[in-house]
């Protein structure tokens, strides 16, 4: 890094605020959530207020250092790590965390782009109020990351993604200057909606340093539901039949591969799984709706008439929160547990809902005739099409045997999920793990307007080089 440009990073921040790149405490910044990248720093810098970020980017800028955002590192397509001979400067929002405002007469919410997901959900609930977005890392992620990666989650079925919860954003822009669009305006329609191109642009065009969301009632009845199905074709019968039956009021519809039960008790030894016998597909299903509706009423109905159709096994409805949050145990600890099994080949898939059990069903019979000795399995957000098809490689193989041959194996998979018209990355985004691929996919007309527009917002390319935009 030129040494002026140190010095004036050291001119604008306390001395907290900056870790030179190969010092021990850079480590945390320096590798993703699940080990697989490791990433290089000149530096990590580590701002407390909007007009720091502004003055560390206007450094940047002049000096030509290349730039990676970073909100609570728990995203899994490599955004946030940069690897290679150290070239660039981390930016972590950690330190800009505040809760700026709640207004409850217009249901929003302003925060410091750094602040955790569970704080501000937290500080909704403190209000009466809900903020929808659920995800496994909530209690780490921070609200700019969860903008800048458009993260879904549990709850997209009913609320949406980022892309539809969030009303407002302020934003560093490459040169320094200030992007002011928090209005509180719930309809504004005059010209192009900037936000929505920083939602999901993965530190690429600009860092977001403040964010405004829409909240919603709390929902004073959840009503939570384990169930046992014979098959991914009955789970997604259901889902349909929920849909129907419950109409907005439900929340999530995941779907877990009994194959996954295993992973969640090397997480947690604890884990019981709340059926009678044994279930190919387990469906976990909530729905949320006010005191004045009976919404335990209405998923009996449910799943009595589920019953009546042939399309449900087994199944038990939670009889207190404790008992629900057993339940969702379940699908964050078989999370944590391939984790921990390590290093394996993981997917983030969306098909049309009618697609979902025979893409499921295509990608299984791939793996076991192709692939003996790779063990596939398969859950996710089913009510959203989304499913995470992840193969554990044989514990024989070393990390690089399954880099290499993981990379064919997902070139298998992503071709199967094409056949169907779908995405290769339904939520976690593109990064830098699967850029090559979104690039592939796109046509030569889209490429160029990707090109185009990250060219207006960053003609020196300063932000997050190599994440998202093939332009090396
Ligand atoms: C256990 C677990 C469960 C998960 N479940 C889900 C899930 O259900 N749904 C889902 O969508 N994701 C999920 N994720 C992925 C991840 O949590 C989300 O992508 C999350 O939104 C990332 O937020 P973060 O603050 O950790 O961002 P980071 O990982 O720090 O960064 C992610 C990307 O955003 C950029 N970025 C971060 N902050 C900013 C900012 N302020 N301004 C500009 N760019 C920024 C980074 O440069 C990077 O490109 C899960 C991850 C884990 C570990």
């Amino acid at each position: 890094m030129p040494p002026a440009a140190l010095e004036a990073f050291s001119a604008v921040l306390d001395a907290a605020g900056i870790i030179d790149g190969t010092a021990p405490e850079a480590g945390r910044y320096l590798h993703d959530w699940t080990g697989d990248y490791l990433g290089t720093a000149l530096a990590v810098l580590r701002p407390r207020s909007v007009e720091e970020v502004q003055a560390l980017v206007r450094i940047c800028a002049e000096h030509r250092v290349p730039i990676v955002p970073q909100g609570g590192n728990t995203g899994l397509v490599a955004g946030a790590t940069a690897g290679g001979p150290p070239s660039v400067v981390v930016v972590s929002l950690e330190r800009l965390n505040r809760i700026r405002e709640i207004d409850a007469a217009n249901f929003t919410l302003r925060a410091d782009a750094g602040a955790v997901l569970q704080t501000l959900k937290d500080a909704a609930e403190s209000e009466d109020m809900l903020f929808p977005l659920a995800l496994g890392a909530q209690g780490s992620c921070q609200i700019g990351g969860n903008v800048a990666t458009n993260a879904g989650g549990i709850n997209v079925l009913r609320y949406g993604m980022m892309r539809d919860l969030v009303l407002g954003l302020e934003a560093v822009m490459p040169d320094g200057s200030l992007w002011e669009g928090m209005t509180g305006l719930r309809k504004d329609n005059r010209g192009y909606d900037l936000k929505q191109l920083l939602i999901g642009s993965e530190g690429s065009l600009s860092i977001v340093t403040g964010v405004e969301v829409k909240l919603f009632p709390r929902p004073a009845n959840l009503e939570t539901a384990y169930l046992g199905v014979s098959s991914f074709a009955d789970a997604m019968a259901l889902s349909g039949m929920a849909r129907s039956v419950c109409s907005d009021l439900l929340t999530a519809f995941e779907v877990i591969g009994s194959e996954c039960i295993a992973f969640a008790a090397l997480s947690n030894p604890e884990t019981r799984v709340p059926l009678e016998g044994e279930w190919p597909v387990h469906v976990l299903m909530e729905l949320g709706c006010s005191s004045a509706i009976d919404g335990r009423a209405l998923l009996e109905a449910l799943l009595g008439e589920a019953f009546e159709a042939g399309l449900l096994g087994d199944g038990t409805i939670a009889q207190s929160r404790a008992h629900a949050r057993a339940f969702w145990a379940i699908r964050e600890d078989l999370v944590e547990g391939q984790a921990k099994r390590g290093r394996h080949v993981r997917t983030d898939l969306s098909v049309r809902l009618s697609d979902v059990a025979r893409m499921i069903e295509a990608a299984r019979s791939y793996v076991l005739s192709s692939w003996p000795g790779w063990e596939p399995i398969a859950y996710g957000h089913a009510g959203d099409g989304n499913i995470h098809f992840n193969v554990m490689p044989p514990l024989a193989l070393s990390t690089g045997e399954i880099r290499e041959q993981g990379r064919d194996l997902l070139d298998g998979l992503y071709g199967i999920v094409r056949g169907f018209g779908g995405s290769f990355s339904a939520e976690h985004g593109v990064g830098r793990s699967r850029r090559a691929v979104y690039w592939q996919w796109l046509t030569p007309e889209q490429q160029k307007a990707v090109s185009a527009i990250k060219a207006v917002f960053d003609p020196l390319g300063i932000m997050n080089p190599g994440c998202l935009v093939v332009s090396d």
